[in-house]
């Protein structure tokens, strides 16, 4: 079936519209008609080939949220008309230790939701900037948001459970002290759920603009980090900084805030490395560098249950499909609070 779809023929041509196929649902297959798709900033890193081995045509997206259009003979856990959602996974192998465990993220053949390989046409996978996607029932999503909420609720998929995960893996909780670093789509979406898993957050931002919002997120304390003062005031004192931020920096900046058998995880995935710490800062108080990678399934659904039970959406700003490339400058400049979010809609033509 041919679809509407946006994407780019080459990392440095802009995003235009084109059509694409999308295999007929099989026997475990749901079939989704996509109402909206939040604007990642590893869609840029990709389709712009920042990140190694983009395959042309690119269609982007891993924020996806719609509703079953039809479903395969074998699937029973979903009906058309169901409200769902796609994040960054739309197979696996589903029989390793990780796929096991639910962390289908972790598994060597994850296949993520564009950019990897898959028998459909064109033979990589074409993600959420289009109409209409068909997904192994095991990687579909309930939602169980208010539909008004829908578009907000799309960055979840990845801006939300790419905190979450970390934030549940380091055990936030009521008495910790967690940093957020970067306030973009994954940072306001890691100070909004750390709040609500009841830490103490303090926001790290480079734009003094930013101060205030941050605090309406639910962040207790805001620090612009290129202030020394403000940052020194800080040294020694977090279990969990999360770092999100999309450019290389001085990761020792963060490092000596941490106290002993603090943990900094690096989420922001920028396409040149970050320069190596000092190790000293590293052993001096036994802290540690981590990173993560999105989260699995069933972690994911607990992600989306939380926020359901919590109000928690993302903030938006609603674009259409023709304003996608006029996204990416303004995600790059900052200037987005704090997820573009592409009504599919509007890719109808
Ligand atoms: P975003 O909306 O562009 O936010 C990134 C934030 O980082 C910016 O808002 C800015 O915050 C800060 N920043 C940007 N450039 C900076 C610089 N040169 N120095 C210091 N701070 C800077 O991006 P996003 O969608 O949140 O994604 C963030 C990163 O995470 C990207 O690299 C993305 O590919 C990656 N990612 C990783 C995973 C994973 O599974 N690990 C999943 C999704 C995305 P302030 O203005 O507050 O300083
Ligand atoms: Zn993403």
């Amino acid at each position: 079936m041919l679809v509407n779809a946006y994407g780019a023929h080459a990392g440095d041509q802009p995003l235009e519209p084109l059509q694409i196929t999308r295999r007929a649902p099989g026997a475990h297959d749901v079939q989704i008609d996509i109402a909206f798709c939040g604007i990642c900033h590893s869609d840029l890193h990709q389709v712009r080939a920042e990140w190694y081995g983009t395959q042309f045509p690119c269609v982007p997206g891993h924020e996806i949220v719609g509703r079953v259009a039809a479903v395969g003979a074998h699937v029973d856990g979903f009906r058309p008309g169901d409200l769902v959602g796609i994040g960054c996974i739309v197979d696996s192998c589903k029989h390793c230790a990780d796929c096991d465990d639910g962390l289908e993220n972790y598994c060597d053949g994850m296949i993520g939701t564009y950019n990897f390989p898959t028998p459909d046409a064109p033979g990589w996978t074409l993600g959420g900037y289009s109409q209409q996607i068909v997904v192994h029932e095991r990687y579909v999503l309930r939602i169980r948001h208010p539909e008004e909420q829908l578009a907000a609720v799309a960055p979840l998929l990845c801006a939300g459970i790419t905190t979450y995960s970390p934030l549940r893996h380091w055990n936030v909780g009521p008495g910790k002290k967690v940093g957020v670093v970067g306030i973009g789509g994954l940072g306001h979406m890691g100070i909004k759920l750390a709040h609500a898993l009841g830490a103490h957050v303090v926001a790290f931002t480079t734009s003094d603009a930013k101060r205030e919002a941050a605090l309406h997120l639910g962040a207790d304390e805001v620090v612009v980090s290129r202030n020394a003062e403000e940052m020194a005031a800080h040294a020694k004192s977090f279990d969990l900084i999360l770092n999100t931020v999309a450019a290389p920096h001085n990761l020792d900046a963060f490092l000596v805030l941490l106290k002993r058998d603090g943990n900094m995880t690096l989420v922001g995935a920028p396409a040149t490395p970050h320069a190596s710490p000092n190790v000293f800062n590293l052993i001096m108080k036994r802290r540690t560098l981590a990173g993560s990678m999105i989260g699995g399934i069933a972690e994911t659904q607990e992600m989306l249950d939380f926020c359901a039970e919590h109000g928690i959406v993302a903030d938006i700003e609603r674009v259409r499909a023709d304003q996608i490339n006029d996204s990416y400058e303004r995600m790059l400049k900052g200037d987005v609070k704090y997820r573009f979010v592409i009504d599919n809609a509007t890719l109808a033509g």
